[in-house]
């Protein structure tokens, strides 16, 4: 899908915060990488907001829909916290995601070598940490409905939260998670881990929507995957392992609300969250999603302090997973990794480079 006849299209939604900075690096990237693609750029959370007063406008969700995929910085920030809750540049994060229907959320957790010493675990724990977290994006809790908050008889007030979901909507996410654990295995990725293939949590225990979480995708492995390994595990031992033995796992395949909390634990494992790329992705032929993990970080915006590296290596993810150009997304992650290994640093990784300053020597070694 293109709005030009032949090329292909991305579109650049820098956001707030630092989203706009550690963006501009990742488009200086594209335009060596990739010169034929064509590059846009729109509005999206508070900066939509200021312009439009709508985090996301359905011309910009148009846009978003025609293009191959979308590279997005961050949204957020106080200066919108008192905005009405559709109203905040996250409300405008989740329509994107929603009406794309990207519902598999993949966020890779991999140690550069030049980086185990960074982390908070030690070295020898997270050297060659190599793993990917599958995370379900369109459903459960923060979309079930009924939701809201209510006062009760006795004056006391309730809030309550939906979790649900769909076979449907558990068996379409375990498959993108068997598929790459599959397609990792014949790369001799996780091989030698553990929990080689899938690792799929939930609280069975204690939840019917983790029960049926756990049913169906034992039978969507016995179906279709039986060569990938598959292990259960409950969220929260889960969460204990994961910094315990990291490289115990290969790909971790979890609900929105779990996945969301295990892989920002997993981003600590890498050293920085200025790092780690993430894609969100619905079905084949469909734009993908691509974003850094962090988020606006208003503490540090406008300093040109912010790592770009994430917001790069989610451009190496666009150009792997929906542009389908490895050849580019190759040489996007050894210039990150060579820049690394020559010893560029930002300050969260104990350097002094500015933003640019890192973008340019990632450029210097593509
Ligand atoms: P954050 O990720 O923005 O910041 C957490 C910490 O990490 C801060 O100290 C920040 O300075 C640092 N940090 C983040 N990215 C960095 C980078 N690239 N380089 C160097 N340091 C970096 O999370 P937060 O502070 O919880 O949230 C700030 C705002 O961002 C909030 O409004 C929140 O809602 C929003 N947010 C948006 C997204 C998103 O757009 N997907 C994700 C998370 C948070």
């Amino acid at each position: 899908m293109s709005s030009h006849s032949n090329a292909q299209t991305l579109l650049l939604l820098p956001g707030d915060g630092i989203g706009p900075e550690v963006t501009a690096e990742a488009r200086r990237v594209a335009e060596i990488v990739a010169p034929d693609l064509v590059l846009e750029e729109g509005l999206l959370g508070g900066a939509s907001f200021d312009a439009h007063s709508e985090p996301l406008t359905a011309s910009e969700l148009a846009r978003a829909r025609r293009s191959d995929a979308i590279l997005m910085g961050a949204v957020g920030g106080p200066r919108w916290d008192g905005a009405p809750r559709d109203k905040r540049p996250e409300a405008g994060l989740l329509a994107l995601r929603k009406s794309l229907d990207v519902y598999a959320n993949l966020r890779p957790a991999f140690c550069f070598p030049a980086l185990a010493s960074a982390s908070a675990l030690k070295t020898a724990l997270v050297e060659g940490l190599d793993i990917l977290i599958v995370r379900e994006l369109t459903s459960g809790v923060y979309f079930g409905q009924p939701r809201g908050i209510e006062t009760l008889p006795s004056g006391e007030r309730r809030g309550f939260d939906t979790q649900s979901y769909t076979s449907g909507e558990i068996r379409r996410v375990a498959r993108v998670a068997f598929e790459l654990a599959r397609r990792r295995l014949k790369d001799g990725r996780g091989t030698g881990a553990r929990f080689g293939g899938v690792l799929s949590c939930e609280k069975a225990n204690v939840m019917e929507s983790g029960v049926l979480w756990r049913e169906e995708v034992t039978k969507l492995h016995q179906e279709e995957f039986g060569d990938v390994p598959l292990t259960h595990m409950y969220a929260d031992a889960c969460a204990m392992h994961l910094v315990k033995a990291p490289k115990d796992f290969n790909v971790i395949l979890a609900d929105n609300l779990f996945g969301d909390i295990l892989s920002d634990e997993a981003a600590m494992l890498t050293g920085s969250i200025g790092m780690l790329p993430s894609a969100a992705l619905g079905e084949p032929g469909t734009p993908g999603l691509y974003e850094p993990v962090h988020g606006s970080a208003p503490d540090i915006a406008g300093q040109g302090a912010a790592n770009p590296c994430a917001a790069i290596l989610s451009l190496e993810m666009a150009l792997r997973w929906s542009l389908r150009r490895p050849d580019a997304a190759d040489r996007v992650w050894r210039a990150v990794d060579a820049a690394l290994a020559a010893g560029a640093r930002t300050a969260d990784l104990g350097g002094q480079l500015t933003t640019k300053q890192m973008g340019d020597a990632v450029i210097a070694n593509l």
